[in-house]
């Protein structure tokens, strides 16, 4: 078997413990990958600490070099991190191979932003500059649903503006990432990226620790909660990316043919483990049996099986408890609408359901309501789009949402409504790393990507010099 460690310090070392990994394709024990303890934290932490000022001290370009290379090595090792990633996730591996490869198109895009010094005022009584210096240490804090990808959202950022980071991956996901600490130790000066993995037990102890900075965190929006509250006492700068309910909207006119396989990728890539899937789509009556028909048909036809199996569109959910929780939505579904696809779970080993489709359901179901983060799609009749903008800003998502029809101007009018922190039109699930990333309400707090997204890892500082 492959062996695993962590990166603390520039050294590769065992874990304290070690925890099992399963393929959530086989339920079988995919690797033993070591845990961290408390102490291995700790010593994480003092590392990133120690290695700040020299990092930051260290010019724009060579960090930026640096962040470069690391693409072109990750990119070297693409084939390998794929399979991995497939066994550990359960995607399909030709998803799981973009998610290595945007990973590596991430890192470069984010690797080209600058931090200039703007002058505020420059005139005869005073010269006032404002710089953008790093923060310290920044702790990173991962999800299972995009192991790799994830972190390319934040490390390029973080490392270019100066900081060190702590990474701690999701509990039942952590071998890709560490795969990238292999890579990483090799390049890197000693302490300026540290992995620790953990069993859902350390993430308190970098968001509370004094000696982090900043924590920029992925996951759901409960956990959110409880790093904000722990990151109070310090007054950590914080990045939160959490949970969404994505509402599609398909307004009178629109093209069933052209609109349901959009809303079918759209809610189903990765399992509907997206936190931008589509999760209710609202559809006008007047084409609502059409667009049900068809997102039923696609659904039947969708290949559910392992990812490494060519041919695969669909795998399974990543792990036991979430294939419960997904389960239970299912059955609460059961009881409040009509399944028109999918809906039974098949005597088999590995975490798998079939896409399911839910007719007949309304505002107020738990199917709807809730995110269910799997392969869900409630479909909601409605017959006037003013009042089901309000009924979708009226959860506490904000994350994105989609506008679908043919009236351009109708399409814009609704769009602007939404309260979101991205909204598409005729597609859904499109972004990119220079398109700021955030969401609105309780999906989160600051944005990720783009010069904002950099901002967010440095801390203003005004220079202001008398004439
Ligand atoms: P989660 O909140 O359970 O876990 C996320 C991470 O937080 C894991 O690494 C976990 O170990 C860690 N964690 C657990 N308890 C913690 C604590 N008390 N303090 C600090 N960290 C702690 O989320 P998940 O189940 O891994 O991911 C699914 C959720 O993530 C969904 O709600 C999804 O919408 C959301 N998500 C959001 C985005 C986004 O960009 N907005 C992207 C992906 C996933």
């Amino acid at each position: 078997m492959t062996e695993y460690k962590l990166l603390i310090g520039g050294k590769l070392v065992d874990g304290a413990n070690e925890m099992d990994v399963i393929n959530p394709a086989t339920e079988e024990v995919l690797a033993r990958a070591p845990r961290g303890s408390a102490a291995q934290m700790d010593e994480a932490i003092a590392a990133a600490k120690a290695a700040f000022p020299a990092w930051a001290a260290t010019p724009i370009e060579a960090r930026r070099q640096l962040i470069l290379d690391l693409a072109d090595r990750i990119e070297a090792q693409i084939d390998d991190l794929a399979r991995l990633l497939t066994q550990e996730q359960g995607k399909p591996l030709p998803e799981a191979t973009a998610e290595i490869a945007y990973s590596c198109a991430f890192i470069r895009h984010l690797a080209s932003y600058d931090l200039p010094v703007k002058v505020i005022e420059d005139n005869e009584n005073r010269l006032v500059r404002q710089f953008r210096k790093p923060l310290g240490v920044v702790g990173a804090i991962i999800p299972w649903n995009f192991p790799v990808l994830i972190i390319a959202f934040k490390l390029p950022l973080a490392l270019l503006a100066g900081n060190t980071i702590v990474i701690k991956p999701s509990p039942t996901t952590p071998l890709a990432t560490l795969k990238l600490g292999e890579i990483m130790a090799g390049m890197l000066p000693a302490g300026v990226v540290n992995i620790v993995t953990d069993l859902n037990d350390l993430g308190g102890q970098l968001t509370a620790h004094p000696d982090v900075a900043k924590i920029t965190f992925t996951g759901s929006t409960a956990t959110g909660q409880k790093v904000m509250a722990s990151a109070a006492g310090t007054i950590k700068r914080l990045t939160l990316e959490l949970g969404g309910n994505d509402a599609a909207i398909v307004l009178p006119g629109a093209d069933p043919a052209k609109v349901a396989p959009g809303l079918f990728a759209g809610a189903f890539m990765n399992a509907g483990q997206v936190c931008l899937a589509i999760k209710r789509a609202y559809v006008h009556e007047s084409i609502y049996e059409d667009v049900c028909d068809r997102l039923a048909e696609l659904a039947n036809a969708a290949v559910v099986d392992d990812g490494l199996k060519q041919g695969t569109t669909i795998g399974p959910i990543q792990n036991r408890a979430q294939y419960e929780k997904v389960q239970e939505f299912i059955a609460s579904a059961r009881a409040d609408g009509r399944i028109i696809a999918g809906g039974e779970v098949e005597d088999r080993k590995g975490f798998f359901l079939r896409p399911t489709i839910v007719a007949d359901v309304q505002d107020g179901h738990r199917i709807v309501d809730e995110e269910q983060f799997g392969p869900i799609l409630p479909v909601i009749r409605f017959d006037d789009a003013d009042s089901i903008v309000r009924a979708v800003n009226a959860g506490e998502y904000g994350l994105g949402g989609s506008v679908w029809g043919e009236d351009r101007e109708e399409n814009t009018r609704i769009a602007e409504q939404m309260e979101s922190g991205t909204i598409w039109i005729n597609k859904h699930l499109d972004f990119g790393p220079n398109m700021p990333f955030g969401g609105a309400k309780q999906s989160g707090l600051g944005v990720e990507f783009a010069e904002e997204g950099l901002a967010e890892f440095t801390q203003i500082r005004v220079v202001n010099e008398a004439r």
